[in-house]
């Protein structure tokens, strides 16, 4: 049986992605393999973050329980956990469910895409101002699938060239669902629009994370 360590469990509503707005059951896991400069779950990561040890029944048990279809696990990287994929498998089997798995782009996926199709992935491209990029598994890109979405987080003009250079290389836009927002209170939404604009970026969004507008930005479990 697997043992997972979960930071946080609760239900809000999805702050970001295709499911925005939506409400969802938030199941939280301890740790990361990187160190984004923005990150704002650093809490989650530390290693003595409080945590407590659920297993898979018991994380399906706790989402049954919430009457919410859309489940969403996060993290830290809920993929460098022991046996998540068995977990994943196992909640798939439920269809009545929609599970999103936030992955922060460093963890090969290739082994995921054969589980459920109410599973999608959806993947951080990290840009260079959260000074991680170069863990980034590039296979990712190529092979994204059309269901998974991909997220870019930009602060600075820089980061947006470098999201449009992956966009295009990669021609995620094509495949994908594509996403940009801005680093909270590093760079202006209207500046990600004029450069959209100024670079013609059709089918690509820009993503309000709707959590950080209705409560405060540090605010956990929500
Ligand atoms: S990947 Fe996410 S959780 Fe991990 S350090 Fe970066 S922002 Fe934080």
């Amino acid at each position: 049986m697997g043992k997972f360590k979960v930071v946080e469990k609760f239900v809000s509503i999805n702050g970001e992605a295709r499911c925005a707005g939506e409400l969802a059951c938030f199941i939280r896991f301890a740790g990361c393999n990187l160190n984004c400069s923005y990150c704002d779950t650093k809490w989650a990561n530390e290693k003595n973050a409080p945590y407590e040890i659920l297993s898979e029944e018991e994380i399906y048990g706790y989402i049954k329980d919430t009457n919410v279809k859309n489940v969403t696990l996060t993290g830290g990287e809920p993929l460098i956990q022991d046996n998540i994929k068995r977990l994943i498998t196992m909640l798939s089997r439920d269809k009545s469910l929609r599970i999103e798995v936030e992955t922060n782009g460093a963890v090969d996926l290739k082994e995921y895409y054969d589980i459920g199709d109410n599973v999608t992935f959806t993947v951080d491209y990290k840009l260079p101002k959260s000074g991680m990029e170069d863990k980034m598994c590039m296979d990712n890109f190529k092979n994204i699938q059309s269901t998974d979405t991909v997220k870019f987080v930009v602060s600075d003009y820089n980061d947006l060239l470098k999201t449009k250079e992956i966009i295009d290389r990669y021609e995620l836009d094509k495949k994908t669902m594509v996403y940009i927002s801005a680093c909270f209170r590093e760079i202006k939404n209207e500046d990600i629009v004029k450069f959209m604009i100024d670079n013609n970026m059709n089918s690509v969004r820009l993503q309000l994370q709707i959590h950080k507008y209705i409560w405060s930005p540090d605010k956990k479990g929500v």
